[in-house]
């Protein structure tokens, strides 16, 4: 493939529903000197915009969280052109504010991930990039405009932390979490987040809650509470609340339309020539 044959406009990494429909489909294999993409890489028309899509657990959803070739994936998607990331992801909601089903656009992760390929610049050239604010306003505003007109239960701005998985929390993991003022915890977004500001692109997370993780515990008469023996509200036995994998896949099916909804409408928005601040990370990052 040369260069400039086949330049897309953006990128959707994702799973359910974010696979919307693109015409005039091409599946492409890119080679990079990482490795494999998690899959190839499918490009097509999108009302009038290029779209490039990547699941990103493989096509039959079969690489773990933590062995995501996250390099690969993005340095394949600069390859091809990509200005704009959308990256929707399934996390675990950390606060009762945050129900299953609602849409957070994700302003600041933490770190918790431990053993992740995290950067393109691995001796020689050394590159500190900035991450004081790692994701694009611009694309944050927009999906966020786009899903309150929807009147969508969405959120402009929260804390994603990124454990390394596979395995989910403990109580004490994600009650600490809590108390460092996440939001939504996952196990994705990192280092995909800080890889495409090495690459200058404009990325934003999508953050879908799919369950409540496991501080949480549940009055059996009105809804979620914190951890206590008795509810506050009604006096209803509260019961520990656990994660399991169908209850996340039941939440993203139920979700799935949402997000091509949200998805459909907010691209057709983007403005492609924009100049944005990220697609000039670089400079003063370089030694
Ligand atoms: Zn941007
Ligand atoms: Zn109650």
């Amino acid at each position: 493939m040369k260069d400039k044959e086949r330049l897309v406009d953006l990128a959707i990494i994702g799973g359910t529903g974010s696979d919307i429909t693109l015409d005039n489909v091409e599946k492409i294999k890119i080679y990079t000197p990482y490795g494999s993409t998690s899959a190839a890489i499918s490009i097509g028309d999108f009302k009038g915009k290029k779209v490039a899509y990547i699941p990103r657990h493989g096509i039959d959803h079969s690489i773990p969280p933590n062995k995501i070739n996250f390099r690969a994936n993005i340095w394949a998607l600069k390859k091809i052109g990509t200005k704009f990331i959308i990256s929707p992801s399934a996390v675990g909601s950390l606060n009762k504010t945050h129900s299953k089903g609602k849409f957070i656009l994700i302003d600041q992760y933490i770190d918790r991930t431990k053993k992740r390929a995290e950067t393109f610049y691995e001796g020689g050239q050394l590159c500190h990039i900035g991450q004081a604010d790692p994701y694009c306003e611009y694309l944050n505003k927009l999906f966020f405009e786009t899903g309150k007109d929807l009147e969508f239960d969405i959120q402009n701005g929260g804390v994603y932390i990124c454990i390394e998985g596979p395995r989910f929390s403990t109580r004490a993991e994600s009650k600490m979490f809590r108390q460092w003022g996440g939001d939504v915890v996952g196990m994705t977004n990192y280092p995909e987040v800080v890889l495409s500001a090495e690459k200058e692109i404009c990325y934003c997370c999508i953050a879908m809650v799919t369950d409540l993780d496991v501080w949480a515990g549940e009055c059996s008469e009105c809804g979620i509470v914190e951890f206590a023996q008795r509810c506050e509200k009604c006096g209803g036995t509260v019961n520990k609340l656990s994660v399991n994998v169908p209850e996340v896949l039941e939440t993203m099916v139920k979700s799935a339309e949402n997000l091509k909804k949200l998805l459909e409408l907010t691209i057709q928005k983007i403005d492609i020539k924009r100049d944005c601040l990220c697609h000039h990370s670089l400079t003063d990052a370089l030694l």
